[in-house]
């Protein structure tokens, strides 16, 4: 079995801007100018964040290109309605990642840090198989999410102690 966690890389057919218009006009639906503001923004690069982080580093008030927070909030619930965006709960709190175009994988969460670390597993995914099948379950997705202390923390954490015995 494999012991391999890198991500797969995978390939889609349309571009994220054009799947969206595709889902908007599904809905009847026109896609404007905030709403392509915001998806080339978003799919800039990949990240975990959630709305307030998203509305701090976009344009204010007053400046080219600004999104108020009602439209933010809106076009995010769009993105994840369309299939492009995902979002799941820590701590509760809202974080929304790349889902179209971006490999299935899952979350160890650093509860010093708050960064989350990103794996796949084969053998989860088998597990998901396994579990459903026993059960006559139609899977279509999981979630799991990893708590604990990154190894940079806990290397700080180690540097802090140390210091606090030499005293
Ligand atoms: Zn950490
Ligand atoms: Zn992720």
């Amino acid at each position: 079995m494999t012991k391999d966690f890198s991500l797969r890389s995978v390939e889609v057919s349309l571009s994220p801007m054009e799947r969206f218009e595709e889902f908007l006009q599904s809905r009847g639906k026109r896609n404007t100018e905030q709403r392509r503001i915001l998806l080339d923004y978003v799919f800039r690069r990949h990240s975990h964040f959630d709305a307030d982080m998203l509305i701090d580093q976009l344009p204010g008030k007053g400046e080219d290109g600004y999104l108020g927070r009602a439209t933010v909030y809106r076009t995010l619930n769009e993105l994840v309605d369309a299939g492009l965006l995902r979002k799941f709960d820590i701590d509760g709190r809202s974080v929304f990642e790349h889902d179209y175009g971006y490999p299935e994988h899952d979350h160890m969460h650093c509860q010093e840090c708050e960064r989350l670390l990103e794996f796949h597993s084969d053998e989860l995914i088998k597990l998901r198989e396994a579990v459903a099948r026993d059960h006559n379950f139609r899977v279509t997705g999981h979630r799991l999410i990893i708590s604990g202390v990154c190894d940079e923390c806990n290397k700080s954490r180690r540097r802090k102690k140390r210091k606090q015995d030499l005293i």
